[in-house]
């Protein structure tokens, strides 16, 4: 209730008490749609008391909301028949309802309704929703309820809705969903320009579900997912996906996700593993790539993306999560330029291997006959740092080369190995870190470390193997002549 005046507060109170009581008669409250106010009627009087509603109180009314694009597009179909159906998403009971296909996910119940072009509303429609566009002056000032027809003729529009022999009004709002998103990055990243940017992801679960949502909120135009799993009841405290998900393949839980936060996004998706036996569908996935996020649980995986990005000369950022999570890191490898994962495992073998365990088939993967392993999965909360940086050092790498806000950030995050601590875990070489509050100078939790480390010159992947090896055999590989470049056959 905005109104100062405590007379107009007192009307307005009994009134909506006589309703609530369902009393008959004395007062009623009536909304004038066009006033954008509450009027309170009293029994057996033709007066009519306004008082100042303003938008806010109106809001205890539903609302429509429908594209600009998608009326433009049936314009014709419209002026022609003079009605359209309009296929609609019913939320909350009749509070609010929006275009079916606004977004990727409907609501369950949906309902047709009607449009009509003119100023009666004393229609015979069977429709439970309508929509009536009455023209207006041109110079009308833009308002969510105005739409301007591709020939020029500009509409104000307003709706009801009826159920149960009641009939109430809805407020109608016409969105331009890309402009609308667009104009919110504004400052930060100029309007669209990831929009022509190409990410994939290794892995959706939940750091790579959480990257991927918050990329699409970015602008990124074009992602590719790749990971084989389902969503299980047991990922829904960690993964973005909910309950209404479970059974469905991660990457379409995900693509979906994207969608509702970039409809103009696109979203390729590949339900298979990261495995030899997929080799050239990755390669063809990973290659013209501007950027990989490898999120997969298992070594072997990473080792063999990591081979294919320097292969393919493709920055890949890897993220992981140390045991329930008790810190985690992200490696950035820049091919040729910064140490790869090859050379990481070689230099933190430790590191690379203090991995999470979030599956039954992760433990299973590491537990030796004599020792079960527990399924030992941290909180989201302690996941969320983590995939925080990691999808932050994408965007970095997205935007190299152009001028924005962002790019100071370069300054900071020069390293390839980023470390991160959620506690003091104890039985780790981190148990005895002093606390938050009393460090100046030591290494605390809740804060991110840069750590430089040097490439292996010999590493397999991204060094020189071969000639490392015969340096260190004493072999001078000059003196063997050229290397046959096939296995002798016998
Ligand atoms: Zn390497």
């Amino acid at each position: 209730m905005s109104t100062n005046d405590p007379q107009q507060q007192q009307m307005i109170r009994e009134a909506m008490k006589a309703i609530a009581e369902r009393r008959p008669g004395k007062t009623k409250l009536v909304y004038d749609k066009n006033k954008r106010t509450i009027v309170a009627v009293a029994e057996n009087s033709n007066t009519v008391s306004a008082l100042n509603i303003t938008a806010e109180d109106a809001d205890m009314f539903g609302v429509l909301t429908l594209t600009s694009r998608w009326l433009e597009d049936r314009w014709s179909a419209l002026k022609e028949k003079g009605t359209l159906s309009i296929p609609l998403s019913a939320w909350d009971g009749g509070d609010a309802f929006t275009l079916h296909d606004i977004g990727v996910q409907g609501a369950a119940t949906a309902v047709e309704g009607e449009i009509f072009i003119g100023e009666s509303r004393q229609s015979d429609s069977q429709h439970s929703v309508r929509l009536f566009l009455a023209a207006v002056d041109p110079s009308t000032p833009p308002a969510p309820a105005r739409f301007v027809a591709p020939d020029g003729t500009v509409y104000k529009a307003s709706s009801q809705f009826s159920k149960d022999g009641v009939t109430s009004e809805l407020d109608v709002e016409f969105v331009d969903i890309q402009p609308a998103l667009d104009k919110r990055r504004i400052g930060i990243l100029e309007t669209s320009v990831l929009a022509d940017t190409k990410v994939v992801l290794a892995g959706v679960g939940t750091g790579g579900a959480y990257a991927a949502v918050e990329l699409a909120k970015c602008g990124v135009g074009h992602f590719a997912l790749i990971d084989p799993d389902r969503l299980s009841v047991g990922n829904v405290v960690r993964h973005p996906g909910g309950i209404s998900q479970v059974g469905r393949l991660k990457v379409n839980v995900v693509r979906d996700l994207i969608l509702e936060k970039n409809p103009d996004a696109r979203v390729d998706v590949y339900p298979i593993p990261v495995s030899h036996e997929n080799l050239g569908v990755v390669r063809d996935v990973v290659r013209g790539a501007n950027v990989v996020i490898c999120g997969t649980d298992n070594r072997p995986s990473k080792l063999l993306l990591n081979r294919l990005c320097v292969e393919e000369n493709v920055t890949a950022v890897y993220g992981g999560a140390f045991r329930r999570a008790y810190g985690g890191q992200v490696l950035r490898v820049r091919p040729k330029e910064t140490l790869c994962y090859q050379c990481f495992v070689a230099a933190m073998p430790e590191e690379s291997a203090d991995a999470e365990i979030s599956s039954e088939e992760e433990a299973a993967a590491v537990a030796y006959s004599d020792r079960p392993v527990a399924v030992e999965p941290g909180l989201s909360l302690d996941v969320q740092p983590i995939a925080n940086l990691l999808t932050k050092l994408a965007v970095l790498e997205l935007l190299k080369g152009r001028s924005t806000s962002l790019s100071l950030l370069n300054r900071d995050f020069d390293a390839p190995w980023y470390l991160w601590l959620n506690r003091p875990e104890p039985g780790t070489q981190y148990a005895s870190w002093p606390p938050l509050s009393e460090s100046r100078d030591e290494m605390t939790i809740n804060r991110w470390y840069g750590v430089y480390i040097e490439r292996d010159a010999e590493c397999p992947v991204c060094g020189h193997f071969i000639a490392g090896t015969a340096a260190a055999l004493g072999i001078d590989l000059a003196s063997l002549g050229e290397l046959p470049s096939e296995p002798p056959k016998n």
